[in-house]
């Protein structure tokens, strides 16, 4: 394109919060035949929300919660802000389990800045649970939280482990007993996590319960999905989620279950853009995070939204500014609509 073309499309663009990092950009975007977007807080808000916890017993059947339920019923009771969680007033050996797994589940999550670690603490938190501090936290990237909590108690403590499939099994918990809940809040779309005890001295621990968050899915994504499609672009939905979660989440926008790409390590993100591109797919993905920042760098066209963070700005060629899955079928047609115009 000429100078004043590339002037014209850059200016455009900002009109719309669309920023093009260089002319050459503007011009690639064009040529885009498959959009790869993150899921969360791509395509989702990303502010997570406690929705679901649940109990098991020793020998990993649910607990049934005896509060009863407000309607007097049973089905909805552990779904959402029913008063699931008693506050904090029955503590002790005979608190209610489900409480004690928030409880121990929030402890171990104090230390992580992850958006699901922050919807467990807040969701404890807003339930008057009063959250002790780990003696110890470590971050297992992709998979989870493992802590140490209540060393200083009568039994010594445990370790507390909050994560997916995989973590319980790199530890040797058998995560099996919990599939069938487990199934049940990924279907709904919800991020569900094991937690599990080993007691301080044992060398077995167990899984004691679920605790599961929610997204929301931002208002105008099933329309981005649309509008691409209707450029005859593919759609692909990329997470480190698990594989359940990420096509309810994908169903709910339009994206084809055969495109989804779950349980992608934050590592294997760009790795996982180059083999999409290996066929010669022209690929835009858009991300927010700073897991996102090699992928954007490797894509065809890098493109950070919204609330991104600086990282994946930097490693962008594209910059959406407001928060709104639209512009990336917006930015794509700046480009399109300014080369033409110009030839
Ligand atoms: P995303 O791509 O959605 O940001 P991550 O790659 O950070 O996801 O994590 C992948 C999965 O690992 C999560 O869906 C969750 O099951 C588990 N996980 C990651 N961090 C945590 C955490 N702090 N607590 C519990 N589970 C976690
Ligand atoms: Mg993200």
């Amino acid at each position: 394109a000429t100078p004043a073309a590339t002037m014209v499309g850059t200016t455009i663009g900002a009109g719309h919060g669309i920023l093009f990092k260089g002319g050459d950009v503007l011009e690639r975007a064009k040529d885009v035949d498959t959009v790869v977007f993150d899921k969360t807080g791509t395509l989702t808000e990303g502010e997570m929300e406690l929705t679901d916890v649940v109990a098991f017993d020793r020998d990993g059947n649910v607990i049934p919660d005896d509060d009863p339920a407000p309607d007097g019923g049973t089905a909805q009771r552990r779904e959402g802000d029913d008063g699931l969680i008693a506050p904090e007033a029955g503590s002790g050996p005979d608190r209610d389990p489900e409480t004690e797994v928030l409880r121990l589940a929030a402890a171990a999550e104090r230390g992580s800045e992850h958006p699901l670690a922050r919807a467990i603490v807040d969701g404890a938190r807003e339930r008057g649970l009063e959250i002790p501090e780990p003696d110890g936290f470590e971050n297992v990237p992709g998979h989870g939280v493992r802590a140490t909590v209540g060393s200083d108690g009568p039994d010594g403590g445990s370790e507390v482990l909050v994560g997916n499939r995989k973590l319980l099994r790199d530890n040797g918990i058998d995560p099996s007993p919990a599939a069938e809940e487990m199934e049940r809040l990924e279907s709904e779309g919800k991020t569900a996590m094991l937690v599990a005890r080993v007691p301080a001295g044992a060398n077995e621990g167990r899984l004691v319960g679920i605790v599961a968050d929610a997204d929301t899915v931002k208002p105008s994504a099933a329309d981005a999905v649309a509008a691409l499609k209707d450029r005859g672009i593919d759609v692909m939905l990329i997470t480190g989620d698990n594989e359940r979660t990420a096509r309810a989440v994908a169903e709910r926008v339009g994206i084809d279950p055969a495109n989804v790409r779950a349980e992608v390590l934050p590592e294997d993100k760009s790795a996982a853009v180059e083999s999409i591109q290996a066929d010669g797919r022209q690929a835009m993905m858009v991300g927010d995070g700073v897991n996102d920042a090699p992928a954007l760098a490797v894509a065809y066209v890098g493109t950070a939204i919204g609330s991104g963070t600086d990282v994946a700005i930097e490693a962008a060629d594209v910059t959406l500014m407001r928060d709104d899955p639209l512009d990336v079928a917006k930015a794509i047609r700046v480009s399109d609509a300014t080369l033409q115009k110009i030839k």
